[in-house]
């Protein structure tokens, strides 16, 4: 009986965590736990700092060796939507013309935001990259977490 009843708290509807705590390096599974150890990604020295596993519900942040050389369509997708949007809001706020060099201003700003952007979107490539293969689980709390693949920490550069 008693058993039962955890079960019942344990699945209990419960408002799930937004896609869009994702954006904020969230755990894919949960979309609780922090993916790093340092919620700050602009402390540069801890930027990639990762937790092995979830804080919050146990999932292996590293499930195979090399994952996250992935991360990097993610942030080559990123940057894509980045750039076209500040050209769009360039284009519509300040204009492009063929007799001035906004061009060369709006290429200037755009290098630099992305310089700016960095440390953030590689976390959040990184969460997006897991999240493709790491799917929400709204009973996490009772289903088992699926190990890891064998892992080989000494080529990993994770914490
Ligand atoms: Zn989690």
């Amino acid at each position: 009986m008693e058993t039962l009843i955890n079960m019942n708290t344990a699945t209990k509807k419960v408002k799930a965590p937004g896609i869009l705590n994702l954006a904020n390096c969230k755990c894919p599974r949960c979309r609780e736990g922090n993916m790093f150890t340092n919620s700050n990604p602009y402390n540069l020295k801890e930027t990639m700092k990762m937790n092995a596993y979830c804080p919050v519900c146990g999932q292996p942040f590293n499930i195979e060796v090399g994952f996250y050389y992935g991360s990097g369509y993610i942030s080559y997708a990123l940057t894509i939507a980045w750039s076209v949007t500040t050209f769009v809001a360039w284009w519509v706020l300040i204009g492009f013309s063929l007799r001035d060099n906004q061009i060369f201003y709006w290429l200037g700003f755009n290098s630099l935001s992305l310089v700016a952007l960095q440390p953030y979107l590689m976390r959040v490539s990184r969460t997006g990259w897991l999240a493709f293969f790491v799917r929400f689980d709204p009973n996490w709390r009772v289903n088992p977490v699926i190990k890891n693949e064998r892992v080989n920490d000494a080529v990993e550069n994770m914490s």
